[in-house]
């Protein structure tokens, strides 16, 4: 039986984004972030040279989610998302936290430390709502660079709760 995937890549206000196309539940298993698991280490270092999709799953292993065939890496950012990650082993999943309409954009939140180093001005849907137009200016870092990877770190709260949907959930 085909899989029907309910999205689609198209142009969104800051680049490519995921879109639905159809309806999704609240609770659904939309995509699998998806990549080679690289080391910490070497995560860091590709990170250092500029490398960006890199969701650190524990305190051993980062996906790197560069590559094209990761649809996961369009779902852009917003502080009011409707999509969360959660951690299932050593993979991660984008969950419809809320009703989905088609139409509308897929997002999730990248966390507090990636918009401090990578995103100056947060130009979400809701952010340019309640700014009209020009954006949440995200805190600024004192000093230093950044440490470690921002989206892990942002979820390592899913690791405990996303162990019970490991099993039968439908993806690959
Ligand atoms: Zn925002």
């Amino acid at each position: 039986m085909p899989v029907i995937v309910p999205f689609r890549i198209a142009r969104s206000r800051t680049g490519l984004g995921l879109f639905a196309t159809h309806s999704i539940r609240r609770g659904t298993w939309v995509v699998e972030y998806t990549g080679p698991l690289l080391p910490n280490a070497e995560a860091t270092k590709k990170e250092d040279i500029g490398a960006r999709y890199l969701f650190e799953v524990n305190n051993r292993w980062t996906i790197d989610g560069a590559p094209r065939t990761n649809i996961a890496r369009y779902a852009n950012h917003s502080c009011k998302p409707n999509m969360e990650s959660e951690i299932v082993g050593h993979r991660v999943f984008l969950r419809a936290i809320r009703s989905i309409e088609p139409g509308d954009e897929l997002t999730y939140n990248y966390g507090r430390d990636y918009l401090r180093y990578y995103i100056p001005v947060c130009k979400c849907a809701h952010c340019m709502s309640i700014t009209k137009g020009r954006g949440r200016p995200t805190q600024k870092k004192k000093n230093g660079k950044a440490n470690g990877h921002a989206n892990g770190k942002a979820n390592g709260h899913a690791n405990g709760k996303a162990n019970g949907h490991a099993n039968g959930n439908g993806h690959r």
